[in-house]
């Protein structure tokens, strides 16, 4: 059973102004179904693998033959890192997307950072510093949550950790709207995170 692309969960110009229908066609249509099919490729002769779901595959990168490793790691993490982007992004104005976060994830922010304006601060920071292409993520662990950063397409998933969000640094993510200007692209990109289903991932990350 082959690799599938979803169809986004949303329309192309749902992100709009932060994010455009185009960066949104060709980071969906393109790049990231060149990642599943690329982790299909990968996978073909190895049936064990492919019966298993990526984020399976990426907590276990060891049990993965050498040969098609560096290829299951990037392309493999390529696939979830974009299956988890969109889940944690929403429509401009709906329900819980943009603005301050509420509920429980609310509060571990507010414990954990000392409040959101802080919490966002922190991210972009990160995010800003992580050098080349990579992803910043919130994980929880140890009953705390924490900013980590990866480079290319390599996910805390592999690190044992459970992310409940991330935003993608790659140039592909910003640069037809941004340019150079990624600092600009991570203010805009806090009106479109999906509070609900962040809430919902962080019940998840607890139970
Ligand atoms: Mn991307």
């Amino acid at each position: 059973m082959a690799y599938e692309l979803a169809p986004l969960p949303y329309d192309y110009n749902a992100l709009e102004p932060y994010i455009d229908a185009e960066t949104m066609h060709l980071h969906h249509d393109k790049h990231h179904q060149a990642y599943v099919n690329n982790l299909n490729a990968a996978v073909a002769n190895h049936p064990e693998l492919a019966a298993k779901s990526v984020d399976e595959l990426l907590a276990n990168l060891d049990a993965v033959p050498e040969a098609i490793r560096t290829a299951v790691r990037n392309h493999g993490g390529g696939t979830a890192n974009h299956n988890l982007f969109w889940s944690i992004l929403g429509p401009v104005n709906a329900p819980g997307v943009g603005g301050a976060p509420t509920g429980a994830i609310a509060q571990q922010i507010a414990a954990d950072f000392g409040g959101f304006e802080e919490f966002k601060k922190a991210f972009n920071e990160a995010a800003t510093k992580q050098f080349g292409s990579g992803w910043g993520w919130l994980v929880f662990t140890g009953g705390k949550l924490k900013i980590v950063t990866t480079g290319n397409q390599d996910t805390p998933v592999s690190q044992g950790l459970y992310p409940i969000l991330c935003n993608d640094v790659w140039e592909h993510a910003y640069y037809l709207k941004y340019q150079n200007r990624r600092p600009d692209y991570l203010a805009a990109w806090w009106n479109v995170v999906n509070w609900n289903e962040i809430d919902k991932r962080f019940a998840k990350a607890k139970a």
